[in-house]
């Protein structure tokens, strides 16, 4: 039976219709996937030289450096801070935009041609040196070095009012370099997804007095059917109402809002747990699962944080198999979102891959 699940953290609604995935499937096959652990040299190799000249240095452990096409435009001293808003958030407050793109010689109708600097800042970074190791196979002390750095530009970038840090992981997801790294953009506005995620979080607070996600936490440990890994103090699980086939939410047990607050215990508890859920990621399928993650913590323009949860998305495209991925198209794209395997069969199938031993290396014993 098809029933529809709301996410409350942007409003979003899903339809969930386990009964298709049995249909006779005679679509794409997406060859683009093989196993994915290649030992190449790339740009963004240890010593390798960039398209603008640069050269990287020979980088031993995670290498930080500006990305070369920024999609953000960084603001200088001639332009200070002209489109920061760092006043208390408010889900009403009223942007001050700029009209551009009508006609020039007619006065532009603003409510229909609004635009505004999009000020901020990208970064790259390498996990390591090895173009071969995507995280679930590097060393849980390696992952954490991952994870400091990541609270590292957390705070290093604070200035800015929103520090997105994000992995696009595989050609499949638009990946267009396979050594090992993520991004990180820091922007001087609310990303439009953050300010949905912001408004629904404040207005659950508003109501309950409590944070929407460490509720749903304590309600998800009730009974666990989608949760995949629990450790000490992280749980990552298939939300209630995930979109794609295997996406993870994973949560802090703890309230944190912001990376940059994660003790000494989280962050080697995270490593481990971490390591765990993605190796399940890549046994599903028997391949480097391809996804796109990204952590959301709470924006940087305020003291009244507390209706936020730091926490971590992975959604990854594929849905029957190493070849076969999910199209957001169709009906999806003009009307609403729509899974075929529910979540906790996802979770099922999540819980039954080794978490232990990755599939290359079971292969290779
Ligand atoms: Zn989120």
């Amino acid at each position: 039976m098809a029933t529809q699940r709301r996410n409350p953290l942007t409003g979003e609604w899903i339809i969930v219709s386990p009964h298709r995935i049995s249909r006779p499937w005679g679509g794409e096959k997406s060859s683009s996937t093989g196993q994915g652990f290649t030992k190449v040299s790339t740009y963004l190799s240890p010593g390798a030289t960039r398209s603008n000249g640069a050269i990287n240095p020979e980088y031993t452990s995670t290498f930080v450096f500006p990305n070369d096409f920024s999609a953000l435009i960084p603001i200088t001293q001639s332009q200070p801070d002209q489109d920061i808003d760092i006043s208390p958030i408010d889900s009403n407050a009223t942007k001050t935009p700029t009209t551009s793109g009508a006609d020039s010689g007619t006065t532009p109708n603003k409510d229909l041609f609004q635009s505004l600097p999009a000020g901020g800042e990208c970064h790259v970074m390498c996990f390591s040196p090895h173009s071969d190791l995507s995280l679930p196979l590097m060393r849980e002390e390696d992952i954490q070095l991952v994870i400091r750095e990541w609270m590292r530009l957390s705070d290093q970038l604070k200035y800015n009012l929103y520090v997105q840090i994000f992995e696009n992981k595989g050609a499949m997801v638009g990946c267009s370099n396979s050594h090992p790294h993520c991004q990180i953009w820091s922007s001087r506005f609310m990303p439009y997804l953050i300010s949905l995620e912001d408004n629904n979080q404040r207005e659950y607070f508003a109501k309950h007095n409590s944070p929407l996600l460490v509720d749903y936490l304590e309600e998800e440990l009730k009974c666990k059917p989608r949760v995949v890994e629990e450790s000490a103090y992280w749980v990552a699980l298939v939300p209630y109402w995930a979109k794609w086939p295997f996406e993870l939410l994973v949560l802090p047990k703890r309230h944190v809002t912001q990376l940059r607050q994660l003790s000494d215990e989280e962050v080697v508890d995270l490593s481990g747990t971490m390591k765990r859920y993605l190796t399940r990621y890549d046994n599903l399928f028997q391949c480097s699962f391809p996804y796109s993650m990204g952590w959301h913590e709470a924006p940087n323009n305020s003291a009244v944080s507390s209706p936020w949860q730091l926490h971590a998305h992975y959604y990854p495209p594929l849905l029957r198999s190493a070849s076969v991925k999910k199209h957001i198209a169709g009906y999806e794209m003009l009307a609403q979102c729509q899974r075929d395997l529910s979540a906790e069969d996802a979770a099922r199938r999540l819980k039954e891959c080794d978490s232990l031993v990755h599939f290359t290396q079971k292969n290779a014993e």
